[in-house]
């Protein structure tokens, strides 16, 4: 028995996924691969090579001249402090938006058409297109009671094949697949939906002419259009929706019935210079949006009505209708090509091959088979382009496997390591890589026997052979220097200057630590951590705390010659929590009596990393920097920064500067801190502008995080601190870790963001990982694909763990190769999309002015949009916007991401905000990034049972005055509370009837002993724990000040810094489809 139960880790406080994982993938052939390893017990067996490590021996020299420590402070005073934060850094600004609820008050309420339901169309995604035959399971083998499809009308039906390996699943099993057909003419595949209202479809499309006599503009509906183009035949099953004539008119009116591709000579406007359209009644884009180069519409006929909001696609449809559909049925990873539920969806995993989506998703299921396919008809990062995030480590561990003294089974030539795409030969002697074909003889322990179809049997006992997702133990190969690696360290660095002090900081952290350190992270739950810990504290000088257990008291010595950063003290400066708690909880209970009646207003912060980089190194080990700092370091010493805040240079193409760091020092820094594996964490405190964009540069280059409490006051940010340095202190972690990609011949991963740093053009090194971390990869093209084979990618995380064992996380991934462009549009994911051009963008404008990146984005995503409009969609009028079913949001999505505060501020945001949301996007998974860019609204109506109720769409027309909405971002939680809310909603709520009895200034709702109110909090408590970051509270008021921060999150609007509204932005981006299209 190879493969052993992965111990539990501890403390499980967060959950980071509130769906379980279900990971019982192939069937166990024997009980050790019963078990569920969320459940599983701790083992010792050949796992805990580590367990708790003796100390170190200590052979250091005499140390330096030291000071005693005396308690000379009186207790600290918490001033009256700063201006009161308003959350998330915005100020009050005065709205410049004019009231848009008016502007439909008129419009057609929607009416949406069922198309005729297709006979026997199971209720489920599209299938692919090709035959089933041609779509082996790739490698891996699917389990006896796999189902390929997880149809809801096939729920019971097991995949039953004689040949379970390569076998094609038979016809009966399989949904009706489309014909094969070849695109254009054709449509995409159908999709139909159990649900009726409101109908999903394949192809949105609005727009057309729209005739004169239409009151109002007609409604987005599905099916066959009784105004629009009469499906021919051939689309008659397609649930193609037209949007018919709005205000993208034309002058013509769509031709019923027509036929033959794209009809150039339908609309006045093609082939002619950009310009203008004829009858164009689009919105008016105001001159700071320039959205790309086409000049600006003409002005609208003052009688036109604009587009109906209910009439384009809703995001927030979408995501119901994917949780209606998707939720009940466990994900099966087996099926290549399949697209996973969206992230909005709660669902199961059944791990069969490939990593579950939880680890791994593509921006497309479905990969080109050739580079020119690619290049031809998509722009360069399109999303035809695979880009899996990588969760590399997460609360649902997956198995360990040991290969013994002799490491991982790995193919001789490209490395890959062993997994279900290795294919076993000569009776099991060999295998062959499915990455480069080589073949690799089977270590004689490793040998087995192969069944009749060709698999291994033990091929379930193994999740290297049977699962997407798993790890190995690394031996000491896989060491630097060859050597075990020690346990991790933590360091606390505290600034106490005056700043620091003042604001209460210090005092809260100094008493969190003292319970916060009996929660370091462990892998053994009956075990005590063995990570050790060190305290530094700082101004413009270093003060080191020697902690050893023998002592009475702590010793601090202080390093004021900060130029040449040295570690003044060896022994005593790591040490156990356990070993030394009473000098520790003596230290952490004086330190804020020393400090407080400081006057020194200056820090360092170079010093302050070197000094810890200079103590692992000292240890010779890995670990993790926590820093609390709270102002630009402008004291003499090794990076030093001066004030260059200028908002000035803010839109003009100076602005990329802002987001650089000032000077290269931290970067050689970072390089330093990732080859000792030191990873930073750095917890922010300014009043004033301390340069994120510089100081970022150690925590992001090293796996760590910024944590930023601007204005940071100690009543009502305390919980906020805490609760993040609770959980960043608590998490599991790896350190001194090295991610490679590996992939089958004719991609490649050619580009990757996330927090780390790269010397060459492979290996991406991280000090640290966390769950919180995400690294997004491109891939690209440099040979031809198979349709037959697939693509492979292998994901693998080379780490130290908290207990200190050197491990590789391996997540397997296949995705399907296609020679028709339409499959490419099939299995999409634009969430995924999203967060890929998102972290594109964000980092373009390091070296491009933001105008520019915006621009490139729109027509990027306008190209998309016309290849498919050009070479997929149906013959119809070309004054129809028609999207493809699975980027049907793209449009909606796009916006929200160009008009973020990184790529288009307000004059309310500064650039420390601006560069540290840059920085956080920069690792945040799909889920994250959803969220990020389009909030959660719910109305809080009826909230009972344990259903959330539905959100609404992020605009003010969806508020209603009468109720009370609660709104999600990810990083903040607002609750909105109407001017005429019903006054028993109040009471349930706060306790009062009475609107003006409400204070504002309330980060958390009364216990309130009803029902409503238990079942808020809960809500409330249950999107925290499902967020890296607590989100604190904030409670808006219909008409209050504060609501203007409110309304910057209703991303569906008109924003006040120019960013246009969603029905603008779709108008626009139909231009620019068009205008790609003439
Ligand atoms: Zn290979």
């Amino acid at each position: 028995l190879t493969s052993a139960p992965r111990p539990v880790s501890t403390p499980q406080a967060y959950s980071q996924y509130p769906q379980g994982d279900s990971q019982n993938g192939p069937p166990p052939m024997d009980h050790s691969m019963a078990q569920s390893p969320v459940s599983q017990p701790y083992s010792q067996g050949a796992m805990n090579l580590s367990g708790p490590h003796p100390s170190y021996s200590q052979q250091y020299g005499a140390p330096p001249p030291m000071q005693q420590v005396t308690n000379q402070m009186s207790g600290m005073q918490i001033g009256s402090g700063p201006p009161t934060s308003v959350g998330p850094g915005y100020a009050h600004h005065p709205s410049t938006q004019p009231p848009i609820s008016a502007a439909y008050s008129s419009a057609a309420p929607p009416s949406y058409t069922q198309a005729p339901p297709l006979s026997a169309a199971p209720s489920q995604p599209p299938p692919p297109s090709e035959p089933a035959a041609s779509q082996p399971y790739y490698g891996g083998p699917p389990p006896p009671q796999q189902q390929p499809f997880p149809s809801a009308h096939h729920p019971s039906q097991p995949f039953v094949s004689s040949s379970p390996y390569l076998g094609p699943p038979s016809q009966p099993q399989a949904p009706p697949v489309s014909q094969q057909q070849s695109f254009p003419p054709g449509p995409p595949a159908q999709q139909p939906f159990p649900n009726s209202a409101p109908p999903p479809v394949s192809q949105a499309s609005y727009s057309g002419p729209q005739p004169q006599s239409q009151p109002g503009p007609p409604p987005f509906h599905s099916g066959p259009s009784p105004r629009g183009p009469v499906p021919p035949p051939s689309m008659s099953q397609q649930q193609a929706n037209h949007l018919p004539p709005g205000p993208m008119q034309q002058q013509q009116p769509p031709q019923p019935g027509m036929q033959g591709g794209y009809p150039t000579q339908q609309n006045g406007a093609f082939g002619q210079p950009r310009g203008p359209q004829p009858g164009y009644a689009g919105p008016q884009y105001p001159g700071q949006q320039n959205y790309g180069a086409g000049p600006a519409p003409a002005p609208a006929p003052p009688a036109q009505k604009r587009l109906d909001p209910d009439s384009i696609p809703s995001p927030i449809q979408v995501i119901e209708d994917d949780r209606v559909n998707k939720s009940s049925e466990p994900f099966t990873t087996g099926v290549k090509g399949q697209a996973p539920p969206l992230v909005t969806t709660n669902f199961q995993v059944k791990d069969q091959g490939n990593a579950s989506p939880r680890f791994i998703r593509c921006t497309a299921y479905n990969m080109p088979c050739t580079a020119d396919m690619a290049k031809q008809h998509t722009p360069p990062q399109s999303p035809l382009v695979c880009s899996p995030p990588l969760k590399t480590l997460s609360y649902t561990p997956p198995y360990i496997v040991d290969h013994g003294e002799g490491g991982p089974i790995r193919c001789n030539r490209c490395k890959a390591y062993m997994c279900p795409y290795m294919q076993f030969i000569e009776g099991g002697r060999r295998f062959q890589c499915g990455f480069c074909s080589c073949v690799t003889e089977v270590p004689p322990h490793y040998f087995q026997h192969l069944d009749h179809t060709g698999k291994r049997v033990d091929c379930y006992d193994r999740p290297e052979l049977s699962q997407g997702s798993y790890e190995f133990v690394a031996t000491v190969d896989y060491c630097k220097n060859n050597k075990l690696p020690q346990p991790p360290s933590f360091i606390f660095f505290i600034d106490v200057s005056y700043n620091a002090v003042k604001s209460g900081m210090v005092n809260i952290v100094c008493q969190e630590l003292k319970t916060l350190l009996d929660y370091l992270p462990r892998e053994n739950p009956e075990a005590d951590s063995v990570v050790r810990v060190g305290f530094v504290t700082y101004n413009k000088v270093l003060h080191f705390y020697n902690v050893k257990s023998s002592l009475a008291q702590p010793q601090m010595m202080v390093v004021s010659d900060v130029s040449d950063m040295f570690l003044p003290l060896l022994d005593g400066f790591l040490v156990g929590v356990n070993d030394s708690r009473m000098v520790i909880e003596s230290l952490l209970d004086q330190i804020p009596e020393m400090f407080a009646d400081t006057r020194e207003t200056e820090t360092v912060f170079g010093p302050v990393i070197q000094a810890g980089l200079e103590a692992l190194k000292a240890a010779d080990c890995a670990g993790k920097l926590f820093v609390f700092h709270s102002t630009l370091p402008i004291a003499e010493a090794p990076g030093k920064l001066k004030n260059r805040e200028d908002k000035k240079l803010v839109g003009t193409d100076k602005e990329k500067s802002l987001f650089q760091p000032q000077s290269g020092f931290y970067s050689n820094l970072s390089k330093e801190c990732v080859a000792q594996g030191c990873c930073v964490d750095l917890f922010l405190f300014p009043n004033q502008y301390v340069d994120v964009a510089t100081l970022g540069v150690v925590p992001v280059s090293t796996g760590g995080s910024v944590y930023k409490y601007t204005y940071f006051q100690a009543e009502t940010d305390r919980e906020r601190f805490l609760n993040d340095l609770r959980r960043d202190v608590q998490k599991p972690m790896g350190f001194d870790a090295v991610m490679r990609v590996r992939t089958s011949t004719g991609i490649r991963a050619t580009d990757f963001f996330g927090s780390f740093f790269m010397s060459n053009t492979t290996d991406v090194e991280l000090a640290g990982l966390d769950c919180d971390k995400t690294v997004t990869v491109e891939f690209r093209h440099d040979d031809k694909l198979s349709e037959d084979t697939g693509a492979l990618m292998q994901c693998a995380v080379l780490y130290t763990s908290c207990s200190g064992q050197r491990r590789l996380r391996v997540h397997n991934m296949a995705v399907n190769c296609c020679s028709q462009l339409a499959d490419l549009y099939r299995n999409c994911e634009t969430d995924t999309i999203i967060n890929f051009f998102s972290k594109y963008a964000y980092r373009s404008i390091l070296n491009t002015p933001t105008k520019t990146v915006r621009d490139t984005m729109v027509n990027q995503c306008a190209q998309i949009l016309a290849c498919y409009r050009k070479n997929c969609a149906s013959p119809s009028s070309a004054g129809q916007l028609i999207l493809p079913e699975c980027m049907k949001l793209l449009p909606v999505y796009l916006n929200c991401v160009l008009k973020s505060d990184v790529l288009q501020p307000g004059a309310d945001i500064s650039l420390d905000d601006r560069a540290y949301l840059r920085q956080l996007l920069s690792c945040m998974d799909v889920s994250e990034s959803h969220i990020f860019f389009y909030p959660r609204l719910l109305p809080l109506v009826k909230l009972d049972g344990g259903s959330l109720p539905m959100a609404v769409r992020n605009s003010e027309e969806r508020l209603s005055k009468g109720g009370v909405y609660l709104l999600e971002t990810g990083l903040h939680l607002f609750l909105w509370v109407g001017a005429n809310a019903q006054q028993e909603l109040l009471s349930n709520i706060f306790g009062t009837p009475t609107f003006s009895q409400i204070d504002p200034n309330m980060t958390s709702l009364p216990e309130l002993d009803n029902p409503f109110s238990q079942r808020l909090r809960e809500i409330i408590d249950s999107f925290r724990s499902q967020r890296s970051r607590y989100m604190k509270l904030m409670v808006v008021k219909q008409e209050d000040k504060a609501e203007l921060i409110f309304k910057h999150f209703l991303c569906e609007d008109k924003s006040t810094s120019g960013g246009a509204s969603y029905v603008d932005f779709l108008c626009h981006m139909h231009k620019e489809i068009r205008q790609l299209l003439s």
